[in-house]
Protein backbone atom coordinates (compact mmCIF):
# COMPACT_ATOMS: atom_id res chain seq x y z
CA UNK A 1 0.00 0.00 0.00
CA UNK A 2 1.31 3.45 -0.77
CA UNK A 3 2.06 6.29 1.36
CA UNK A 4 1.60 9.67 -1.10
CA UNK A 5 3.35 11.30 1.37
CA UNK A 6 6.41 9.16 1.15
CA UNK A 7 9.64 10.94 0.53
CA UNK A 8 11.18 8.35 -1.01
CA UNK A 9 12.46 8.56 -4.75
CA UNK A 10 11.82 6.26 -7.57
CA UNK A 11 8.18 4.62 -9.45
CA UNK A 12 5.39 4.50 -6.79
CA UNK A 13 2.80 1.53 -6.74
CA UNK A 14 -0.46 2.66 -6.77
CA UNK A 15 -2.94 2.98 -3.42
CA UNK A 16 -5.51 4.57 -1.65
CA UNK A 17 -5.69 8.32 -2.30
CA UNK A 18 -5.55 11.34 0.31
CA UNK A 19 -6.52 14.74 -0.20
CA UNK A 20 -8.61 14.62 -3.23
CA UNK A 21 -11.74 16.25 -4.55
CA UNK A 22 -13.82 13.63 -5.02
CA UNK A 23 -14.68 9.68 -5.79
CA UNK A 24 -17.28 9.83 -8.47
CA UNK A 25 -17.55 5.71 -8.54
CA UNK A 26 -18.57 3.34 -6.15
CA UNK A 27 -20.35 0.22 -5.48
CA UNK A 28 -22.02 -0.54 -1.87
CA UNK A 29 -23.79 -3.81 -0.92
CA UNK A 30 -26.85 -2.59 -2.63
CA UNK A 31 -24.84 -3.40 -5.87
CA UNK A 32 -25.04 -7.51 -6.46
CA UNK A 33 -21.17 -7.35 -6.58
CA UNK A 34 -20.33 -5.96 -3.49
CA UNK A 35 -20.46 -6.01 -0.04
CA UNK A 36 -19.15 -2.59 1.45
CA UNK A 37 -21.33 -0.98 4.18
CA UNK A 38 -22.15 2.80 2.69
CA UNK A 39 -21.30 4.24 5.68
CA UNK A 40 -17.92 2.75 5.63
CA UNK A 41 -16.98 4.79 2.27
CA UNK A 42 -17.98 8.28 4.18
CA UNK A 43 -16.02 7.52 7.06
CA UNK A 44 -13.02 6.51 4.88
CA UNK A 45 -13.82 9.74 2.58
CA UNK A 46 -13.50 11.51 5.75
CA UNK A 47 -10.61 10.05 7.20
CA UNK A 48 -8.81 10.34 3.77
CA UNK A 49 -9.64 13.98 3.30
CA UNK A 50 -12.00 13.13 0.37
CA UNK A 51 -14.56 15.61 1.05
CA UNK A 52 -17.27 14.54 -1.62
CA UNK A 53 -18.14 10.56 -3.17
CA UNK A 54 -20.91 9.72 -5.34
CA UNK A 55 -22.71 6.05 -4.61
CA UNK A 56 -22.90 4.89 -7.63
CA UNK A 57 -24.60 0.96 -7.73
CA UNK A 58 -25.16 -0.85 -10.48
CA UNK A 59 -28.43 -0.62 -12.33
CA UNK A 60 -28.86 -2.83 -15.58
CA UNK A 61 -32.01 -3.35 -18.14
CA UNK A 62 -31.53 -6.87 -19.08
CA UNK A 63 -33.60 -9.30 -17.57
CA UNK A 64 -31.76 -11.51 -15.75
CA UNK A 65 -28.55 -9.37 -15.39
CA UNK A 66 -27.24 -9.43 -12.15
CA UNK A 67 -28.28 -5.83 -11.12
CA UNK A 68 -31.91 -6.10 -13.02
CA UNK A 69 -34.32 -4.36 -10.56
CA UNK A 70 -31.74 -5.46 -7.79
CA UNK A 71 -31.89 -2.46 -5.63
CA UNK A 72 -35.24 -0.97 -5.07
CA UNK A 73 -34.97 2.77 -5.83
CA UNK A 74 -37.23 4.20 -2.78
CA UNK A 75 -35.05 2.33 -0.35
CA UNK A 76 -31.44 3.23 -2.05
CA UNK A 77 -32.85 6.68 -1.61
CA UNK A 78 -34.24 6.50 1.69
CA UNK A 79 -30.69 5.08 3.12
CA UNK A 80 -28.29 7.68 1.37
CA UNK A 81 -30.59 10.38 2.11
CA UNK A 82 -30.12 9.39 5.66
CA UNK A 83 -26.52 8.91 5.48
CA UNK A 84 -26.10 12.11 3.53
CA UNK A 85 -27.87 13.28 6.89
CA UNK A 86 -25.56 11.45 9.10
CA UNK A 87 -21.97 12.99 7.27
CA UNK A 88 -23.27 16.28 6.52
CA UNK A 89 -20.97 19.04 7.35
CA UNK A 90 -17.85 16.21 6.81
CA UNK A 91 -18.58 14.11 3.69
CA UNK A 92 -20.97 15.34 0.93
CA UNK A 93 -22.36 12.30 -0.41
CA UNK A 94 -24.03 12.27 -3.44
CA UNK A 95 -27.42 9.69 -4.67
CA UNK A 96 -25.59 8.43 -8.06
CA UNK A 97 -26.35 5.31 -10.24
CA UNK A 98 -24.41 3.00 -12.52
CA UNK A 99 -26.72 2.43 -15.33
CA UNK A 100 -25.21 -0.07 -17.88
CA UNK A 101 -26.54 1.26 -21.22
CA UNK A 102 -27.25 -1.27 -23.94
CA UNK A 103 -29.12 0.85 -26.92
CA UNK A 104 -31.53 -2.09 -27.04
CA UNK A 105 -32.99 -0.92 -23.92
CA UNK A 106 -32.91 2.88 -24.72
CA UNK A 107 -36.35 3.20 -24.09
CA UNK A 108 -36.57 1.76 -20.88
CA UNK A 109 -33.84 3.70 -19.49
CA UNK A 110 -34.87 6.86 -20.73
CA UNK A 111 -38.36 6.14 -19.38
CA UNK A 112 -36.29 5.26 -16.02
CA UNK A 113 -34.32 8.68 -15.65
CA UNK A 114 -37.69 10.41 -16.65
CA UNK A 115 -39.33 9.39 -13.43
CA UNK A 116 -36.43 8.71 -11.01
CA UNK A 117 -34.13 11.33 -9.95
CA UNK A 118 -30.54 10.58 -9.12
CA UNK A 119 -27.30 13.42 -8.27
CA UNK A 120 -25.43 11.70 -10.41
CA UNK A 121 -25.84 9.51 -13.19
CA UNK A 122 -23.24 7.53 -14.61
CA UNK A 123 -23.28 5.70 -17.92
CA UNK A 124 -21.09 2.26 -18.51
CA UNK A 125 -21.08 -0.27 -21.15
CA UNK A 126 -20.77 -3.73 -19.47
CA UNK A 127 -19.68 -6.98 -21.11
CA UNK A 128 -23.49 -8.94 -21.16
CA UNK A 129 -24.11 -12.93 -20.91
CA UNK A 130 -25.78 -12.94 -24.46
CA UNK A 131 -22.77 -10.54 -25.84
CA UNK A 132 -19.15 -10.95 -27.50
CA UNK A 133 -17.38 -10.48 -24.73
CA UNK A 134 -19.25 -12.96 -22.71
CA UNK A 135 -16.84 -15.12 -20.66
CA UNK A 136 -17.44 -18.31 -22.61
CA UNK A 137 -17.84 -16.52 -25.88
CA UNK A 138 -14.80 -13.90 -26.17
CA UNK A 139 -12.18 -15.91 -27.62
CA UNK A 140 -14.14 -17.28 -30.52
CA UNK A 141 -15.36 -13.64 -31.50
CA UNK A 142 -11.40 -12.57 -31.22
CA UNK A 143 -10.24 -14.89 -33.45
CA UNK A 144 -9.28 -13.91 -36.73
CA UNK A 145 -9.96 -10.16 -36.30
CA UNK A 146 -8.27 -6.91 -35.84
CA UNK A 147 -8.42 -5.23 -32.50
CA UNK A 148 -10.40 -2.51 -34.31
CA UNK A 149 -12.97 -4.94 -35.20
CA UNK A 150 -13.04 -6.41 -31.51
CA UNK A 151 -14.07 -3.20 -29.69
CA UNK A 152 -16.50 -1.98 -32.77
CA UNK A 153 -19.18 -2.77 -30.71
CA UNK A 154 -18.27 -2.17 -27.39
CA UNK A 155 -17.17 1.21 -28.65
CA UNK A 156 -20.84 1.62 -30.69
CA UNK A 157 -22.44 0.63 -27.89
CA UNK A 158 -20.37 3.82 -25.93
CA UNK A 159 -21.19 6.04 -28.78
CA UNK A 160 -25.05 5.55 -28.55
CA UNK A 161 -24.55 6.33 -24.89
CA UNK A 162 -23.15 9.25 -25.44
CA UNK A 163 -25.54 10.63 -27.90
CA UNK A 164 -28.35 9.87 -25.80
CA UNK A 165 -27.53 12.73 -23.75
CA UNK A 166 -28.68 11.12 -20.44
CA UNK A 167 -25.81 10.94 -18.60
CA UNK A 168 -23.80 13.11 -16.32
CA UNK A 169 -20.50 11.32 -17.10
CA UNK A 170 -19.79 8.49 -19.76
CA UNK A 171 -17.88 5.87 -17.24
CA UNK A 172 -14.75 3.44 -17.83
CA UNK A 173 -15.17 4.25 -21.85
CA UNK A 174 -12.84 1.10 -23.11
CA UNK A 175 -13.42 -1.54 -20.39
CA UNK A 176 -13.21 -3.35 -23.27
CA UNK A 177 -9.53 -3.57 -22.40
CA UNK A 178 -9.81 -5.45 -19.61
CA UNK A 179 -11.38 -8.72 -21.15
CA UNK A 180 -8.96 -8.60 -24.13
CA UNK A 181 -6.21 -9.04 -21.79
CA UNK A 182 -5.16 -12.35 -22.37
CA UNK A 183 -4.71 -11.20 -26.31
CA UNK A 184 -4.11 -7.82 -25.99
CA UNK A 185 -1.87 -4.97 -23.85
CA UNK A 186 -2.69 -1.58 -23.08
CA UNK A 187 -0.26 -0.44 -25.13
CA UNK A 188 -2.19 -1.69 -28.27
CA UNK A 189 -4.88 0.46 -28.16
CA UNK A 190 -2.76 3.42 -28.78
CA UNK A 191 -2.13 2.17 -31.86
CA UNK A 192 -5.83 2.33 -32.83
CA UNK A 193 -6.74 5.69 -32.07
CA UNK A 194 -9.20 5.95 -34.91
CA UNK A 195 -11.35 3.61 -33.13
CA UNK A 196 -11.62 6.51 -30.35
CA UNK A 197 -11.28 9.75 -31.82
CA UNK A 198 -15.46 9.51 -33.29
CA UNK A 199 -16.42 9.11 -29.32
CA UNK A 200 -14.03 11.65 -28.44
CA UNK A 201 -15.30 14.43 -30.97
CA UNK A 202 -19.22 13.30 -29.77
CA UNK A 203 -18.66 13.22 -25.89
CA UNK A 204 -17.36 16.78 -26.70
CA UNK A 205 -20.25 17.82 -28.62
CA UNK A 206 -22.72 16.00 -25.81
CA UNK A 207 -21.25 17.91 -22.79
CA UNK A 208 -21.11 14.71 -21.02
CA UNK A 209 -17.79 14.40 -18.91
CA UNK A 210 -14.97 11.76 -19.54
CA UNK A 211 -14.48 9.45 -16.28
CA UNK A 212 -10.99 8.18 -15.81
CA UNK A 213 -11.51 5.25 -13.79
CA UNK A 214 -8.19 4.20 -11.81
CA UNK A 215 -9.59 0.23 -11.24
CA UNK A 216 -7.22 -0.28 -14.27
CA UNK A 217 -5.09 0.18 -12.11
CA UNK A 218 -5.37 -3.08 -10.10
CA UNK A 219 -6.93 -5.10 -12.68
CA UNK A 220 -4.38 -7.42 -14.61
CA UNK A 221 -5.03 -4.03 -17.35
CA UNK A 222 -2.70 -1.86 -15.73
CA UNK A 223 -3.73 1.38 -16.74
CA UNK A 224 -6.66 3.29 -16.62
CA UNK A 225 -9.81 3.15 -18.73
CA UNK A 226 -8.99 5.41 -20.91
CA UNK A 227 -5.32 5.66 -21.05
CA UNK A 228 -3.91 9.02 -20.48
CA UNK A 229 -3.25 9.42 -24.04
CA UNK A 230 -6.78 8.95 -24.37
CA UNK A 231 -7.42 12.11 -22.18
CA UNK A 232 -4.69 14.02 -24.08
CA UNK A 233 -6.44 13.91 -26.88
CA UNK A 234 -9.93 15.01 -25.71
CA UNK A 235 -8.61 18.21 -24.24
CA UNK A 236 -7.40 18.71 -27.64
CA UNK A 237 -10.62 17.87 -29.37
CA UNK A 238 -12.03 20.39 -26.60
CA UNK A 239 -12.96 18.15 -24.15
CA UNK A 240 -14.29 20.10 -20.99
CA UNK A 241 -15.11 17.75 -18.24
CA UNK A 242 -13.42 15.04 -16.28
CA UNK A 243 -14.28 12.90 -13.77
CA UNK A 244 -12.09 10.15 -11.77
CA UNK A 245 -13.37 7.22 -10.04
CA UNK A 246 -12.19 4.60 -8.32
CA UNK A 247 -15.44 1.86 -9.20
CA UNK A 248 -14.86 0.03 -5.59
CA UNK A 249 -16.25 -2.91 -5.08
CA UNK A 250 -14.35 -3.79 -1.75
CA UNK A 251 -13.18 -1.59 1.21
CA UNK A 252 -10.01 -1.44 0.56
CA UNK A 253 -10.48 -0.25 -3.21
CA UNK A 254 -11.75 3.18 -1.76
CA UNK A 255 -10.00 5.90 -3.31
CA UNK A 256 -7.41 3.59 -5.29
CA UNK A 257 -5.44 4.73 -7.76
CA UNK A 258 -7.07 8.23 -7.56
CA UNK A 259 -3.09 10.18 -7.25
CA UNK A 260 -2.81 8.59 -10.56
CA UNK A 261 -6.01 9.60 -11.84
CA UNK A 262 -5.78 13.25 -11.00
CA UNK A 263 -2.16 13.14 -12.22
CA UNK A 264 -3.43 12.02 -15.72
CA UNK A 265 -6.45 14.47 -15.66
CA UNK A 266 -3.75 17.52 -14.60
CA UNK A 267 -1.46 16.13 -17.53
CA UNK A 268 -3.96 16.79 -20.09
CA UNK A 269 -4.36 20.17 -19.05
CA UNK A 270 -7.75 20.06 -16.67
CA UNK A 271 -7.59 22.29 -13.52
CA UNK A 272 -10.62 20.78 -11.83
CA UNK A 273 -12.73 17.76 -12.05
CA UNK A 274 -16.65 17.76 -12.67
CA UNK A 275 -19.76 16.21 -11.44
CA UNK A 276 -22.99 17.74 -12.24
CA UNK A 277 -23.51 17.86 -16.19
CA UNK A 278 -22.81 21.16 -17.57
CA UNK A 279 -22.43 22.42 -14.38
CA UNK A 280 -18.87 23.98 -13.52
CA UNK A 281 -18.22 24.06 -9.63
CA UNK A 282 -15.41 26.16 -8.33
CA UNK A 283 -14.40 23.03 -5.36
CA UNK A 284 -13.37 20.55 -7.32
CA UNK A 285 -10.33 22.06 -8.23
CA UNK A 286 -7.42 19.91 -8.18
CA UNK A 287 -4.83 20.83 -5.51
CA UNK A 288 -1.64 22.52 -5.72
CA UNK A 289 0.85 19.39 -5.87
CA UNK A 290 -1.15 18.61 -9.40
CA UNK A 291 -1.90 21.63 -10.98
CA UNK A 292 2.31 22.10 -10.83
CA UNK A 293 2.20 19.39 -12.72
CA UNK A 294 0.66 20.77 -15.73
ZN1 LIG B 1 -19.01 -0.59 -14.67
ZN1 LIG C 1 -18.80 0.46 -11.42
Amino acid sequence: MTNIDDKTPGPRAPGQARDVPLDAHLHTDLSPDSRVPMELYAAQAFERGIPEIALTDHLDFMPGAPAYEYANYPRRERLIRDLQERWAGKVKIRFGVELTWETRYESAIREHLRTHRYDYVLGTVHAMSDGPYARNRIASFVEGKTLAEIVAPYFAEVADAIRSRLFDTIGHLDMCKRWLVPWYSAADYAAIPEAYEPLLVALVESGSALEVNSSGLRHPTGETYPGPWVVDRFRELGGQRVTVGSDSHLPHCFAFGLEEACEIVAAAGFDRLTLERAVDRGDLVLPERFRRKV
